[in-house]
């Protein structure tokens, strides 16, 4: 099946703007009670009229999303790889992924995954091959 690009960027998007000019902090990262309290001080905690560009908040074993404070809790240390991770946690029930690269400042990663649900394709013909990896149109046989 056919996937719009522009259905990816939506759907990657309204999880990935969490991180968008947000503040990322490990959870045991001695500046997040001090910078909670800094936010509740400021009554800006649960949200600020300025604050519009807010993606869906979302908790995963890796990561929690406070979009109401631009906050993102990580369980482990933000790395190239650890960002990664926590993408292909948040989008891998809603997209094909085949593979995720990032990138930050020389830091650099990549990671494939195998997709899954796609189907073996005859290369002539671009159709389903059968369970015995045969095209019924054209006989082309996967080897
Ligand atoms: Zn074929």
């Amino acid at each position: 099946m056919v996937f719009p690009c522009n259905e990816i960027q939506k759907t990657a998007w309204a999880l990935l703007k969490n991180f968008d000019h947000a503040l990322i902090l490990r959870e045991d990262d001695p500046l997040l009670p001090a910078v909670l309290g800094v936010y509740e001080a400021q009554g800006i905690k649960n949200g600020a009229p300025t604050n519009t560009m807010k993606g869906a908040a979302f908790m995963t074993e890796l990561a929690t999303a406070y979009p109401d404070c631009r906050l993102v809790v990580t369980k482990e240390t933000m790395t190239v790889e650890g960002m990664i991770k926590i993408v292909y946690d948040l989008l891998k029930d809603k997209l094909n992924i085949a593979k995720i690269t990032f990138t930050s400042g020389v830091n650099a990663a990549c990671q494939e995954y195998k997709p899954t649900g796609t189907v073996d394709r005859c290369p002539l013909c671009g159709i389903a091959l059968d369970e015995n990896g045969a095209c019924p149109k054209c006989g082309y046989k996967k080897h």
